[in-house]
């Protein structure tokens, strides 16, 4: 039977990519993201819906959750992002707070509050994912701060919502080209170097992201919950 699935930020990246992969199943897939533009287009080619949102405004979630269905099976809580990228790190403490609470805002408040607004709706055996990063366990400021507070929030969540047959868990993606998420901030020798820091030799892609996701979603992991599935080439193993 189709699911109904939510991916947040699925207009792009590693979002796109597993809406695909869920509408490939012939899953109903709803994408959302602050463009329209890379959302329509999806909705185009796949079939899926897609419905502005900007995840770190509770008005807008809660907007968004009315024009979903009663039930909703899978949420991949994607949406996210190094907001760093966008600061210029100029302006003092007041800036500095600024910016640190993007990161916080776009990563980790983004997630809990979707999750929060759509909780009572998820259908028993549903799945949520948040999307963290290798960030979590390497450092990157404000980026893997948020990211890292992903995995101690999602502990409480997979506790909390066990019970009812719902898992919560994380994959972290290491470096993954082709998205937009480095703009053209990545030099190739950092290209190299991110590269070379794996056992595979190859950068991650979008499709190896997605096919976590849709593991964890499936009857086969019906088991797994509370935990963090690194999705890296073996450029970082956590004991
Ligand atoms: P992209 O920038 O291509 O994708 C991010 C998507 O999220 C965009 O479609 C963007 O669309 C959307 N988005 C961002 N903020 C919001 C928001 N507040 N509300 C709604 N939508 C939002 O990059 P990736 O595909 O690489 O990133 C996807 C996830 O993977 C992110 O959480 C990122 O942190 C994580 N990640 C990526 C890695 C990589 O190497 N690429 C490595 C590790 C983790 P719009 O701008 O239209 O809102």
């Amino acid at each position: 039977m189709a699911r109904t699935v939510l991916v947040t930020g699925g207009g792009t990246g590693i979002g796109r990519a597993i809406a695909r992969q869920f509408a490939a199943l012939g899953d109903d897939v709803v994408v959302t993201g602050r463009r329209a533009g890379p959302i329509r287009a999806l909705a185009e080619e796949t079939g899926a819906r897609a419905l502005v949102c900007d995840h770190t405004d509770p008005a807008a979630v809660e907007h968004l959750v009315g024009l979903l269905p009663g039930t909703v099976d899978v949420l991949v809580n994607n949406a996210g992002g190094n907001t760093d990228f966008d600061a210029d790190g100029a302006g003092g403490l007041a800036a500095y707070a600024r910016d640190f609470r993007a990161n916080l805002d776009a990563n980790l408040v983004s997630a809990a509050l979707t999750t929060k607004a759509l909780e009572e709706r998820l259908v028993a055996s549903g799945s949520v994912i948040q999307i963290g990063s290798i960030a979590a366990g390497q450092g990157a400021g404000s980026y893997g701060a948020a990211k890292a507070g992903l995995i101690a929030w999602n502990l409480d969540l997979a506790k909390g919502l066990g019970r009812r047959g719902v898992t919560a868990n994380v994959v972290a993606p290491g470096y993954v080209a082709t998205t937009e998420f480095f703009r053209d901030r990545l030099t190739g020798e950092r290209q190299d170097a991110l590269v070379a820091a794996t056992s595979t030799g190859r950068a991650g892609t979008p499709e190896d992201i997605a096919g976590a996701v849709l593991f964890l979603a499936s009857t086969a992991a019906r088991h797994v919950t509370g935990q963090v599935l690194q999705v890296n080439g073996g450029a970082y193993t956590p004991l």
